[in-house]
């Protein structure tokens, strides 16, 4: 089977190529995105295998069924990216729908320690041998209200973690755990009595800007508000507004509204034309990582270990267990 592989980073190749060669799969590995100007590179191969920021929309999927792609191999969950009309009846999607919940719920404790205890300034300022505690003050998280929106898999691992530091958790989820020991409020009262705010619910028209100028409004002064979901969670302006105005104390963000324009790339050497994501970054309480919370060895491991059963699956049977329907 040959897969051509799109948006390779050195990290894919490392989990994907042995792996692949020992399952009889030949990866051939592109740095390029998957778009309308590169499908061209799909031609001969049996599947190709993309992510988040590829884009695999009716033109590249009617490109990709005459070149006798059968398989579009998703190494992530999400799928919007994908024109699922265009592929009914012709080619294939499949997806891995869950590698390592650990990790996410893990970042956002990081982000949050870092925050809170200013890691991220001692270690700029040691490197330097500035030894000065000044403005490093931090606060204790054991016994502090933490308020988590979405109790998925994810949310449950990160409240333990916080249950584990002594703090209080209040929850929100449309769809509540009655089984987990979890304390459900309603949205309100979560905002109005949390100290650090942490999302992790899907985004849907629902949860679209769940963190906007209104709710903002209705949060502790000094809240800090974490997301390692996805971006348009939050109203990027609003958030900017609130801790222009000190109502909001502090943000972690690992996923921001417009990251497909930057994240996962190097531009150091450019002119961020975002001002939002850059006065953001300015701020001295903001942390901002690059979707960075599902990478762990483990994660990469359940990733390729995923595409590849998929991909076996598929050619061996005609079926998958992760195929992505179009109704879905
Ligand atoms: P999950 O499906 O297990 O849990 C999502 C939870 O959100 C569910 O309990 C669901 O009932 C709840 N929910 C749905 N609609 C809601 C609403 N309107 N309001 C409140 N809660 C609602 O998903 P998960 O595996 O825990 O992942 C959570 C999110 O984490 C994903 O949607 C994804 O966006 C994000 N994620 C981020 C990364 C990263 O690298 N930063 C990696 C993986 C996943």
């Amino acid at each position: 089977m040959k897969i051509a592989f799109f948006d390779t980073k050195s990290y894919d190749k490392a989990s994907f190529e042995e792996l692949g060669l020992r399952n009889g799969i030949d990866f051939k590995f592109y740095e390029t995105k998957l778009n309308e100007d590169t499908v061209r590179l799909a031609n001969g191969f049996d599947g190709v295998c993309i992510f988040v920021n590829d884009t695999a929309n009716k033109a590249v999927v009617d490109a990709l069924y005459e070149y006798g792609v059968k398989i579009i191999i998703l190494r992530c969950a999400g799928f919007n990216n994908v024109d699922l009309k265009a592929t009914e009846g012709k080619i294939m999607v499949v997806r891995v729908p869950a590698y390592s919940p650990y990790a996410v719920a893990e970042h956002t404790m990081a982000l949050i320690l870092t925050s809170v205890r200013r890691i991220h300034k001692a270690f700029v300022r040691t490197k330097s041998f500035n030894f000065s505690l000044n403005d490093l003050t931090g606060f204790d998280l054991y016994e502090k209200t933490v308020g988590v929106i979405g109790t998925g898999k994810i949310g449950k691992i990160f409240i333990n973690i916080c249950k584990g530091f002594g703090m209080k958790v209040l929850a929100y989820d449309k769809y509540p755990d009655k089984n987990a020991d979890i304390e459900y409020v309603e949205l309100d009262e979560l905002f109005k009595k949390s100290d650090i705010i942490s999302l992790h619910c899907p985004l849907t028209d629902e949860t679209y800007h769940i963190i906007d100028k209104g709710s903002i409004e209705k949060m502790k002064r000094g809240v800090l508000i974490v997301n390692t979901s996805r971006g348009a969670l939050i109203d990027a302006d609003a958030l900017l507004d609130g801790i222009k105005a000190r109502k909001v104390g502090g943000a972690c963000l690992d996923v921001y509204e417009e990251e497909s324009d930057f994240f996962f790339e190097d531009y150091s050497s450019h002119i961020v034309e975002d001002d939002v994501l850059a006065r953001l970054i300015s701020m001295p309480n903001v942390l901002v990582t690059s979707h960075q919370a599902f990478l762990t060895e483990e994660a990469l491991a359940n990733i390729a270990q995923t595409s590849i059963e998929n991909t076996l699956e598929f050619f061996k049977t005609g079926k998958c267990k992760n195929e992505v329907a179009s109704h879905e």
